[in-house]
Protein backbone atom coordinates (compact mmCIF):
# COMPACT_ATOMS: atom_id res chain seq x y z
CA UNK A 1 0.00 0.00 0.00
CA UNK A 2 1.49 3.29 -1.23
CA UNK A 3 2.56 5.70 1.88
CA UNK A 4 0.12 8.49 2.08
CA UNK A 5 1.77 9.85 5.23
CA UNK A 6 1.46 14.08 4.55
CA UNK A 7 2.75 17.38 6.27
CA UNK A 8 1.29 20.67 5.54
CA UNK A 9 -0.94 19.74 2.84
CA UNK A 10 1.94 18.07 1.05
CA UNK A 11 2.66 14.07 0.15
CA UNK A 12 5.79 12.45 1.73
CA UNK A 13 8.11 11.52 -1.15
CA UNK A 14 9.80 8.01 -1.26
CA UNK A 15 12.41 8.16 -3.59
CA UNK A 16 15.85 6.16 -2.03
CA UNK A 17 17.74 6.68 -5.32
CA UNK A 18 21.65 7.81 -4.75
CA UNK A 19 21.20 11.29 -5.58
CA UNK A 20 18.94 10.97 -2.16
CA UNK A 21 20.73 9.17 -0.20
CA UNK A 22 23.74 11.26 -0.43
CA UNK A 23 22.09 13.90 2.18
CA UNK A 24 22.00 10.66 4.89
CA UNK A 25 25.83 10.35 4.41
CA UNK A 26 26.63 13.97 4.99
CA UNK A 27 23.35 16.12 5.84
CA UNK A 28 20.53 14.67 7.44
CA UNK A 29 17.38 16.16 7.08
CA UNK A 30 15.87 18.54 10.10
CA UNK A 31 13.04 17.43 12.08
CA UNK A 32 9.62 19.57 13.00
CA UNK A 33 7.64 19.37 16.47
CA UNK A 34 5.26 16.80 14.50
CA UNK A 35 8.17 14.33 13.98
CA UNK A 36 8.98 14.35 17.85
CA UNK A 37 5.69 12.26 18.45
CA UNK A 38 6.44 9.59 15.35
CA UNK A 39 9.85 9.19 16.83
CA UNK A 40 10.05 8.82 19.97
CA UNK A 41 9.51 5.47 21.19
CA UNK A 42 5.70 4.98 23.58
CA UNK A 43 7.15 4.94 27.20
CA UNK A 44 10.87 6.18 26.93
CA UNK A 45 12.34 9.16 28.41
CA UNK A 46 12.30 11.56 25.52
CA UNK A 47 15.59 13.87 27.17
CA UNK A 48 17.46 10.31 27.27
CA UNK A 49 16.22 9.23 24.16
CA UNK A 50 17.24 12.42 22.43
CA UNK A 51 20.63 12.45 24.05
CA UNK A 52 21.23 9.58 21.87
CA UNK A 53 19.33 10.33 18.70
CA UNK A 54 19.34 13.95 18.22
CA UNK A 55 21.58 17.54 17.86
CA UNK A 56 20.38 20.55 17.89
CA UNK A 57 21.59 23.26 15.34
CA UNK A 58 22.42 26.32 16.40
CA UNK A 59 23.40 29.83 15.30
CA UNK A 60 25.08 32.65 17.90
CA UNK A 61 23.82 35.91 18.70
CA UNK A 62 25.15 39.02 18.79
CA UNK A 63 26.92 41.34 16.45
CA UNK A 64 29.77 39.83 14.15
CA UNK A 65 33.32 39.97 15.20
CA UNK A 66 36.29 41.41 12.95
CA UNK A 67 36.79 38.95 10.37
CA UNK A 68 33.14 38.08 9.96
CA UNK A 69 32.75 36.07 12.57
CA UNK A 70 30.19 35.98 15.66
CA UNK A 71 31.97 36.34 19.00
CA UNK A 72 32.64 32.76 20.30
CA UNK A 73 31.51 33.91 23.54
CA UNK A 74 27.81 34.92 22.61
CA UNK A 75 25.37 31.78 23.72
CA UNK A 76 23.77 29.30 21.04
CA UNK A 77 20.61 30.12 19.60
CA UNK A 78 18.51 26.89 19.14
CA UNK A 79 17.08 27.03 15.16
CA UNK A 80 16.44 23.33 14.75
CA UNK A 81 16.39 19.59 15.68
CA UNK A 82 18.49 16.76 13.79
CA UNK A 83 19.51 13.84 13.75
CA UNK A 84 22.81 12.86 15.24
CA UNK A 85 25.50 11.81 13.34
CA UNK A 86 28.33 9.14 13.07
CA UNK A 87 32.19 9.95 13.34
CA UNK A 88 32.09 9.47 9.36
CA UNK A 89 29.21 12.11 9.21
CA UNK A 90 26.62 10.18 7.86
CA UNK A 91 22.68 9.94 10.05
CA UNK A 92 23.24 7.59 13.09
CA UNK A 93 19.50 5.94 11.49
CA UNK A 94 21.53 5.32 8.34
CA UNK A 95 22.52 1.75 8.23
CA UNK A 96 23.21 -1.14 5.25
CA UNK A 97 22.64 2.18 2.83
CA UNK A 98 19.13 2.14 4.04
CA UNK A 99 17.14 4.90 6.56
CA UNK A 100 16.40 2.33 9.28
CA UNK A 101 13.52 5.18 10.39
CA UNK A 102 11.93 5.32 6.82
CA UNK A 103 8.75 5.54 7.65
CA UNK A 104 8.87 8.00 10.22
CA UNK A 105 12.13 9.87 9.27
CA UNK A 106 12.28 13.24 10.57
CA UNK A 107 9.85 16.12 7.86
CA UNK A 108 13.49 17.30 6.75
CA UNK A 109 13.99 14.07 4.49
CA UNK A 110 10.85 12.76 4.05
CA UNK A 111 9.14 15.32 2.28
CA UNK A 112 12.31 16.60 0.00
CA UNK A 113 13.96 14.71 -3.03
CA UNK A 114 16.90 15.97 -5.69
CA UNK A 115 14.09 15.66 -7.97
CA UNK A 116 11.80 18.67 -7.00
CA UNK A 117 12.27 22.33 -8.23
CA UNK A 118 14.07 24.65 -6.26
CA UNK A 119 11.15 26.47 -5.73
CA UNK A 120 8.87 22.97 -4.03
CA UNK A 121 11.72 21.95 -1.62
CA UNK A 122 11.65 26.25 -0.87
CA UNK A 123 8.13 26.30 -0.17
CA UNK A 124 8.24 23.03 1.66
CA UNK A 125 11.25 23.96 4.25
CA UNK A 126 9.47 27.66 4.52
CA UNK A 127 6.17 25.61 6.09
CA UNK A 128 8.35 23.18 8.40
CA UNK A 129 10.63 26.32 9.71
CA UNK A 130 7.53 28.03 10.33
CA UNK A 131 6.12 25.00 12.46
CA UNK A 132 9.61 25.18 14.24
CA UNK A 133 9.70 28.85 15.21
CA UNK A 134 6.13 28.64 16.44
CA UNK A 135 7.28 25.53 18.71
CA UNK A 136 10.49 27.63 19.79
CA UNK A 137 8.36 30.75 20.90
CA UNK A 138 6.79 28.14 23.55
CA UNK A 139 8.96 27.02 26.50
CA UNK A 140 6.35 24.36 27.38
CA UNK A 141 6.48 22.89 23.69
CA UNK A 142 8.89 19.25 24.13
CA UNK A 143 10.49 21.20 20.67
CA UNK A 144 11.58 24.05 22.68
CA UNK A 145 12.32 21.86 25.77
CA UNK A 146 14.91 19.19 24.06
CA UNK A 147 16.77 22.24 22.18
CA UNK A 148 17.11 23.66 25.94
CA UNK A 149 18.57 20.35 27.17
CA UNK A 150 20.59 20.13 23.98
CA UNK A 151 22.25 23.12 24.33
CA UNK A 152 23.06 23.34 28.10
CA UNK A 153 24.50 19.82 27.26
CA UNK A 154 26.77 20.85 24.34
CA UNK A 155 25.06 18.36 22.00
CA UNK A 156 24.71 21.10 18.84
CA UNK A 157 25.97 21.67 15.49
CA UNK A 158 26.97 24.98 14.85
CA UNK A 159 26.87 26.81 11.70
CA UNK A 160 30.15 25.81 10.44
CA UNK A 161 29.72 22.25 11.07
CA UNK A 162 26.41 23.01 8.71
CA UNK A 163 28.47 24.62 5.93
CA UNK A 164 30.61 21.38 5.97
CA UNK A 165 28.17 19.05 6.16
CA UNK A 166 26.41 20.66 3.07
CA UNK A 167 29.36 21.37 1.24
CA UNK A 168 30.42 17.53 1.98
CA UNK A 169 26.98 16.73 0.04
CA UNK A 170 27.49 19.00 -2.66
CA UNK A 171 31.04 17.83 -3.40
CA UNK A 172 29.27 13.71 -3.86
CA UNK A 173 26.54 15.24 -5.75
CA UNK A 174 28.72 16.85 -8.07
CA UNK A 175 30.61 13.87 -8.44
CA UNK A 176 27.60 11.60 -9.53
CA UNK A 177 25.61 13.49 -11.50
CA UNK A 178 29.31 14.19 -13.34
CA UNK A 179 29.74 10.67 -13.44
CA UNK A 180 26.18 9.97 -14.94
CA UNK A 181 26.66 12.61 -17.72
CA UNK A 182 29.86 10.56 -18.40
CA UNK A 183 28.32 7.26 -18.69
CA UNK A 184 25.55 8.71 -20.30
CA UNK A 185 27.66 10.05 -22.83
CA UNK A 186 29.93 6.90 -23.02
CA UNK A 187 26.65 4.79 -23.70
CA UNK A 188 25.49 7.16 -26.32
CA UNK A 189 28.48 6.83 -28.84
CA UNK A 190 28.59 2.73 -28.44
CA UNK A 191 27.19 1.58 -31.93
S1 LIG B 1 16.61 9.93 9.11
FE1 LIG B 1 16.69 8.45 7.46
S2 LIG B 1 16.29 9.63 5.58
FE2 LIG B 1 16.85 11.08 7.21
S3 LIG B 1 19.06 11.37 6.98
FE3 LIG B 1 18.73 9.76 8.49
S4 LIG B 1 18.86 7.87 7.33
FE4 LIG B 1 18.52 9.53 5.86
Amino acid sequence: MADTRTEFGYVRTSCDCRLCRVFCRHYPGFLIPADLKRLIPPGRDPFEWAREHLRVRVRRAGRPAAGGRTKATAPPIAEALLPATADDGACQWYRGERCTVHADSPFGCAFFDQHQSDRQARNRAEKGFLAILRALEDRDSLYRRLCDYLVAEGLTMDQAAIRRAAAAARRELDNLIECDAHSKGRRKKRP
